[in-house]
């Protein structure tokens, strides 16, 4: 039996932290990482100015904690002042990074259009974009959940993510920092819509994708959310700065672990396994 999707808790530090106790808060997890390693990947995306830093604590590349950036820019180098561009953050240690977080779709008005522009940029610097979708609450109240998640993925998503691994986060944007979360029903409903989407695009390749959920996640709820079918993990934003909470996500994102198979293969029209 092979596990496709290990699951992944992503930590969003947001601009929070400077280096003394984005230190501390590294150093902490790194302690309780190296006691007690729990069977899935853990990523820690600190603002810009402390990756370096917080790349260093981790232990680099090999560390078993990974580095995260929480977004880059759509051209590899140029006049673009104030921008980070993905080779920059490859270069600085980062594994993956958040890409059309409700924030900057909001804050700085990023399209879908620009965060397959940042993701394409991403994926050939070698970085794992984690690629955010998810309903306002008008839209949520309108019923329009699955049509906004669907549509922003598929306009979010480059071609070159037909060959190579990415992430897809589900985040309400009225779950976000609200303390609010969807029952593990309509999580359920909503990532396996997105899964069903992606093996229209992908095939066979859609179930290696992994779907986070995001919003409003704490050690109270995480155990509930991360059992749900079709969440392989979670992307963290206010509970990611308090250690204890963010490693209690992770022991619960663990024990809800799920074996994931490869999907069977038809071949001269029986299904081999
Ligand atoms: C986020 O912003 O990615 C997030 C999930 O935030 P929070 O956990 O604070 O709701």
């Amino acid at each position: 039996m092979t596990d496709l999707r290990r699951p992944l808790v992503a930590g969003n530090w947001k601009m929070n932290g400077l280096r003394a106790d984005g230190l501390a808060r590294t150093r902490a997890l790194v302690d309780k990482a190296g006691k007690r390693p729990p069977a899935i990947d853990i990523l820690i995306c600190p603002p810009a100015t402390l990756l370096t830093t917080i790349g260093r604590a981790l232990g680099g590349r090999r560390g078993a904690i990974a580095l995260g950036a929480q977004d880059c820019a759509p051209r590899t180098s140029g006049a673009h002042t104030g921008d980070i561009a993905a080779p920059m953050l490859a270069d600085a240690g980062c594994r993956y990074v958040i890409l059309g977080h409700s924030e900057r779709r909001g804050d700085h008005r990023e399209t879908s259009a620009l965060v397959r522009a940042k993701a394409t940029a991403a994926l050939d610097s070698g970085l794992t974009p984690i690629v955010c979708v998810g309903e306002t609450a008008a839209q949520r109240r309108a019923g329009k959940t699955l049509a906004v998640v669907r549509n922003q993925l598929a306009r979010s998503l480059p071609e070159a993510a037909v060959a190579r691994p990415f992430v897809v986060a589900y985040e309400p944007v009225w779950a976000i920092g609200s303390g609010h979360t969807p029952t593990p029903a309509e999580v359920g409903k909503v990532h396996g819509a997105l899964r069903a989407w992606l093996e229209g695009r992908l095939g066979e390749r859609a179930a290696a994708v992994r779907l986070l959920y995001g919003g409003s996640v704490n050690g109270a709820n995480a155990q509930a959310l991360m059992a749900v079918a079709n969440v392989d993990g979670g992307l963290i934003g206010g509970a990611s700065l308090k250690v204890d909470e963010f490693w209690s996500i992770c022991v619960a994102t663990a024990g809800n672990r799920k074996t994931t198979r490869r999907p069977a293969r038809k071949q001269g029209g029986k299904v081999k396994r």
